[in-house]
């Protein structure tokens, strides 16, 4: 657990269990309910899905649902806050129709809705926000479309808000109100001068890519004052950037935003709603601390500082309470799904060795690194037993390309200078203080663990910006992990790896795992992939979706649970179906090839039938790695 810190991130849904498997506690509230990671693995097995699998924990998602609204409405009441929540899902966090139906399903006691950023967005929100008392916020850029689809979401009785992120929008949208005679709801986006702090602080400031800045928002308000839709702004809204690491950028913002909406009110815009964009962070790496990959505060914490900070300013303005509405994806939806895998394979610099004994007119090159082995115990300073062995491998391999050391002697060489850099980092772990270089020996000597997944595919933030993501074992955890290693995935990509990690509490380039086993399936999950990661995966090398399996809790046995559906990842053929091959096609043209073998004699027309089976079932297949 100290190494891992599985419950810091966990959220209060992981944790190691005594027999060392992780364990899932969907519904934190009731301690009772416990998945076992393994007996899961083996229910998935046992159903005939191939890994990797994206495993996805409904109870997970309408926690998380219930404990944002709870912790709104529960604070609204302790600070006598005026006003409601009524906060609403950002769809493209992760658009999966069962993620997004769970979501509005569980939100229907809070009036929960949805957050649309594009057309495709609107056009699901319209089909499955139905509660006409939950808000539906439109975000993004919008055409003449958007907007008639928003008033048309207007026309069916629902409280569809445009908020206008330029000023033409609204231009557009004022000109089609009027043509269908529809009164809109409608939001304007102030750009902040307050920016946020992390990865997506470019989200704020004034070189923000979305939002009016304060004279295009008073222009905003007179425009629908002058054409009689004054009463029509009903919303401000801002969002200062995702993943906000410190508390002090959400405490400015709402000052900000508040005293906004207080003067807006002021000067005769009788605003109902402020909406406090997303950007409520998650702690993946367990620190909880300002780290990119972190935050210094928690759910409770943020909503105690939008309640009390708003109240805070429209007391001293002496205006109404608004409604409150935020629209926080990542932490609706991260920790509920996960990325299980097997590790099949590991690779070293360091695994084959070939015989070092020696033999008659060696190169003096092979002679020395020999010795400089030999001598190793006399040799009182380490940096230079390393610096030698580095000059002599560097010296080998020049001496290789000018043809004057054979092939042979260069792998003795490579073979001698391994194992003296094994002993050094034997040595290093003895020691108080350690050189430089010599640290640099853990990373150099782990080990690459072969993930059967692609990075591109199912972790894509990890690739982009860096964003760590936790990576466990997910059993064998009452084992002590005696192996260093990086993570590489499957795509025929170097960028293809996970080399950031939280151990104990640093971050490192490599993770400790467990030594592989003979015949022994080891999995792994990477964690917190339900935010972004799930949706925004790409098909490098062609390795399209994963297969899915959807979890819920028995209400009768709390030991138990079932796989309520199994979603079938892409085929080969669907990949290639998607970049504009015809699979079918092919698969006539390979039957064509073998036929013509056949008639020329060199494949058996049995033979010839198996192999077009064979190619027919790879099309139809799935596009990772099959494991026994
Ligand atoms: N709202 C808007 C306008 C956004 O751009 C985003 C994402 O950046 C969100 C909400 C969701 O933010 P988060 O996932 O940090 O809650």
């Amino acid at each position: 657990e100290k190494l891992y810190g599985v419950s810091r991130w966990g959220g209060g849904y992981f944790e190691i269990g005594e027999n060392g498997n992780v364990q899932v506690t969907p519904v934190p509230a009731d301690k009772s309910i416990r998945i076992d990671f393994k007996a899961l693995i083996d229910e998935i097995r046992e159903e005939g899905v191939q890994f990797p699998v994206v495993v996805r924990f409904h109870d997970v998602l309408r926690s998380q649902v219930a404990s944002l609204n709870t912790s709104f409405r529960d604070t609204i009441a302790e600070a006598g806050y005026q006003g409601e929540y009524q906060g609403v899902y950002p769809i493209k966090v992760n658009q999966m129709r069962e993620v997004v139906e769970e979501i509005v399903d569980a939100g229907e006691p809070f009036n929960y809705g949805l957050e649309a950023g594009s057309k495709a967005e609107l056009v699901t929100a319209l089909a499955l926000n139905i509660n006409e008392n939950s808000l539906t916020i439109l975000n993004g850029y919008k055409d003449d479309e958007f907007m008639r689809l928003a008033l048309l979401g207007r026309k069916l009785g629902r409280k569809m808000v445009v908020v206008v992120e330029k000023y033409t929008e609204l231009l557009l949208l004022v000109k089609i109100a009027k043509e269908l005679n529809i009164d809109p709801i409608v939001g304007v986006r102030a750009k902040m001068t307050v920016k946020g702090r992390g990865k997506w602080e470019g989200s704020g400031g004034e070189k923000a890519k979305f939002g009016l800045t304060i004279a295009e928002t008073i222009k905003t308000a007179r425009y629908l004052q002058e054409n009689g839709m004054g009463h029509c702004l009903k919303l401000l809204h801002f969002h200062i950037g995702s993943q906000l690491t410190d508390i002090r950028a959400v405490k400015e913002a709402i000052s900000e935003g508040g005293r906004i909406y207080a003067d807006l009110y002021k000067m005769g815009f009788e605003l109902d709603y402020v909406d406090v964009g997303g950007g409520l962070g998650i702690d993946y790496d367990g620190s909880a601390s300002t780290n990119d990959s972190s935050r210094n505060y928690n759910m409770q914490e943020y909503v105690a500082d939008v309640v009390y900070g708003m109240k805070e300013v429209c007391d001293l303005e002496g205006v109404p309470h608004p409604t409150l509405v935020s629209e926080s994806g990542r932490a609706i939806t991260a920790h509920h799904s996960c990325v299980v895998t097997e590790i099949v394979g590991e690779i070293r610099s360091n695994s084959a060795e070939i015989d070092t004994a020696a033999a008659s007119q060696e190169h003096v090159f092979v002679k020395n690194i020999r010795e400089l082995e030999d001598d190793f115990e006399q040799q009182t300073n380490m940096q230079e037993v390393f610096n030698d062995a580095s000059q002599y491998k560097e010296q080998a391999l020049d001496a290789f390309k000018l043809r004057v050391l054979s092939l042979e002697e260069l792998a003795k060489i490579e073979t001698i200078y391994w194992r003296i850099m094994v002993r050094l980092k034997q040595w290093c772990a003895t020691q108080d203080y350690v050189p430089e270089e010599l640290q640099e020996l853990d990373h150099s000597l782990a080990s690459q663990y072969l993930c059967n997944f692609s990075v591109f595919q199912s972790a894509a933030d990890t690739w982009a910006i860096d964003q760590l993501l936790p990576v466990v074992p997910l059993t064998r955890m009452n084992e002590k992990p005696e192996v260093n290693c990086t993570l590489v995935d499957i795509t025929c990509d170097s960028d293809g790896k996970i080399d950031q990690f939280a151990v104990g509490r640093e971050i490192t380039d490599v993770l400790p795992m467990h030594k592989l086993n003979a015949g022994e399936h080891y999995h792994v999950g990477l964690f917190l992939t339900g935010a972004y990661q799930d949706v925004m995966g790409d098909m490098h090398n062609l390795f399209g979706r994963l297969n899915e399996v959807h979890i819920y809790s028995h209400d009768d046995d709390p030991q138990d649970f079932y796989i309520e559906e199994v979603v079938k990842g892409s085929s080969v053929q669907d990949v290639l179906n998607i970049m504009q091959y015809n699979p079918r096609a092919m698969a006539y043209d390979v039957k064509k090839l073998i036929d013509k073998q056949i008639s020329a004699g060199n494949i058996m027309p049995r033979e010839g039938v198996r192999w077009t089976d064979f190619y027919e079932d790879c099309l139809s297949g799935y596009t990772y790695l099959k494991t026994s």
